[in-house]
């Protein structure tokens, strides 16, 4: 293979896809074929989709629990001339699966880190979803405890854009009942599941409308799912953006009731207001 860098090897991050094989791209066969290794998440899935292809190579095992053991052999072998590809179980690398470490590595010695792209199950989900695009927030996996999930639903009351959660179908229940009592069941959310295979499903309502639909149909349960949440409609708020920067700089110093005291009182805006807002920035 051509590298940039003549005797160093590259890094290659190579999406494959979340459902549909045949969304592999020319690229990523190509390169999976021809580097002298793929780093992956877990080698006897990997193993499979190179089969599928009839690609026999070398694999190694890259994941959570042993990326940062592996990320100065790793970073030896591209040193030493050798290309190297990293992939994941499915869909786009570093995207809710490992390999952040490894690049971050890899990158702070100046080696080439070259991205292969393909299927990510977010931004697939956010191409049909009929959600604003134009901005929005990758938010992950959602807590699986009720608390955390809760939690992390209080932070994102007042985010105005669109987010985006992985989540488990078998919890939806769980969780659009919690999006019902801390967001109210008005605000619109979107499940994708099974993007790109057989029972690929789209539903879009309202949270309470949503959670009527999932209670009456139990194989909206089975798979993987993406559920995304419409950002809260923008207020007319007095609260500007010179409010909000300083209450940043108080909220540095101080306990937030007293910050958002002193800022609704410099500016004559509502207290509650700006506790809620401060709880975003958690
Ligand atoms: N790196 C992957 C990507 O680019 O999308 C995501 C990996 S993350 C460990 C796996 C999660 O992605 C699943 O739990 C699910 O929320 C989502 N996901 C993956 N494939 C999917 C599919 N075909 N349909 C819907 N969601 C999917």
């Amino acid at each position: 293979m051509t590298d940039k860098a003549e005797t160093l090897g590259t890094l290659y991050i190579v999406a494959t896809p979340i459902g549909n094989l045949a969304d592999i791209s020319q690229r990523a066969l190509d390169v999976l074929s021809k580097v002298d290794v793929i780093a992956c998440e877990d080698t006897r899935h990997t193993k499979k989709l190179l089969s599928a292809f009839s690609i026999s190579n070398k694999t190694l095992s890259l994941h959570d629990h042993n990326e940062r053991q592996k990320q100065e052999y790793v970073a030896s072998l591209l040193q030493e001339g050798k290309n190297i590809a990293l992939v994941s179980d499915a869909g786009t690398p570093l995207i809710s699966d490992p390999g952040f470490h490894l690049v971050r590595y890899c990158r702070e010695l100046g080696l080439q880190v070259s991205p292969i792209p393909g299927a990510c199950a977010a931004i697939s989900a956010l191409s049909v979803a009929g959600l604003p695009t134009d901005r929005f927030s990758f938010e992950g996996f959602l807590p699986s405890k009720s608390g955390a999930r809760k939690g992390v639903l209080s932070s994102i009351a007042h985010e105005t854009r669109t987010m985006v959660f992985y989540d488990a179908p078998r919890r939806a229940i769980d969780t659009v009942t919690d999006i019902v009592e801390v967001l109210g069941g008005e605000r619109d959310i979107v499940i994708a599941r099974e993007l790109t295979k057989t029972f690929e499903t789209i539903y879009s309502d309202n949270a309470q409308n949503m959670l009527d639909w999932l209670s009456k149909d139990p194989n909206q349960l089975k798979g993987e799912m993406v559920l995304m949440i419409s950002g809260a409609p923008k207020k007319d708020s007095v609260i500007t953006a010179e409010v909000e920067s300083t209450l940043k700089l108080l909220l540095k110093e101080l306990p937030p009731k007293k910050a958002c005291g002193i800022a609704a009182e410099i500016y004559q805006v509502n207290k509650k207001e700006l506790y809620d807002l401060s709880l975003s920035y958690k």
